[in-house]
């Protein structure tokens, strides 16, 4: 499902931030991305969604070539794939439907889709009674979980995370890998970038690890 070929990603500014990078992920594998900050993790989420390009080398999504991905195919495959961030990026001012809707509006679904869609994608991170809420009156783990149902409601067969609890305490933070563990079953794919070694040592699920943007482990699928 996401395969990366030596694959390298330069800033101008700053060198290499990530250096002859190899691996491959099988679709419905659930895998944790960790390394110290500065490593490289949200840089190789990035070239995964397409915000980056690499200096060198191929990232392959769902067999697509990213690098030869002609213009007219990149929303095609940025609805592939969904983004979770640390502060969510919810837009304060609307409601929790209208923000997990939007990824939808942009698609021009029909109204009456959305709304189906937005309440399935709520109702799976157990949001349903809050949807007309805005985000400032949620606690951040239920905001958290409406940055997921945004990503989630387009059914993208990928989903990346980066750091997605590191504002949230220990419980919280339990509560949103087990979210994650659930789509797994349903087969999809995921990659979490993550600090949290307590977790990621309880969870025990296949573990990339970078450093200095090289990629210094690999569990393998456990
Ligand atoms: P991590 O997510 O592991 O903290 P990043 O991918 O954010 O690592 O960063 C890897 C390296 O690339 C760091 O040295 C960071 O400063 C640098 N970097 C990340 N994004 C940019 C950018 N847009 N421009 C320049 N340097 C960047
Ligand atoms: P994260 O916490 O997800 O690792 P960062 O704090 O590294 O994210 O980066 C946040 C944003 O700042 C990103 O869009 C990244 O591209 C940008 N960025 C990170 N490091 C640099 C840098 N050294 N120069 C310019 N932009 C950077």
């Amino acid at each position: 499902m996401i395969r990366f070929q030596n694959v390298f990603k330069r800033y101008p500014e700053r060198g290499e931030a990530l250096s002859a990078i190899n691996f491959e992920i099988q679709t419905g594998e659930m895998v944790f991305l960790t390394g110290h900050s500065g490593a490289g993790k949200s840089t190789l989420l990035r070239l995964i969604g397409l915000l980056e390009r690499p200096s060198r080398g191929q990232v392959l999504v769902n067999g697509r070539n990213l690098s030869t991905l002609p213009r007219r195919e990149i929303p095609y495959h940025r609805r592939q794939v969904g983004m979770i961030f640390q502060d969510h990026r919810l837009l304060p001012d609307r409601t929790v439907f209208d923000n997990v809707a939007l990824p939808l509006v942009v698609m021009g679904v029909h109204p009456r889709e959305i709304g189906r869609r937005v309440r399935a994608a709520l109702d799976q991170v157990g949001l349903l009674k809050r949807e007309q809420a805005t985000p400032m009156a949620l606690s951040s783990g239920e905001q958290q979980r409406v940055g997921i149902a945004r990503a989630l409601v387009g059914r993208p067969p990928v989903l990346l995370a980066d750091e997605p609890t590191g504002n949230l305490d220990p419980n919280l933070s339990r509560e949103i890998f087990e979210l994650f563990e659930r789509f797994k079953y349903v087969g999809m794919t995921l990659l979490i970038a993550t600090h949290d070694f307590g977790l990621v040592n309880d969870l025990r699920h296949r573990t990339l690890t970078l450093d200095e943007g090289r990629l210094v482990g690999d569990t393998g699928i456990w």
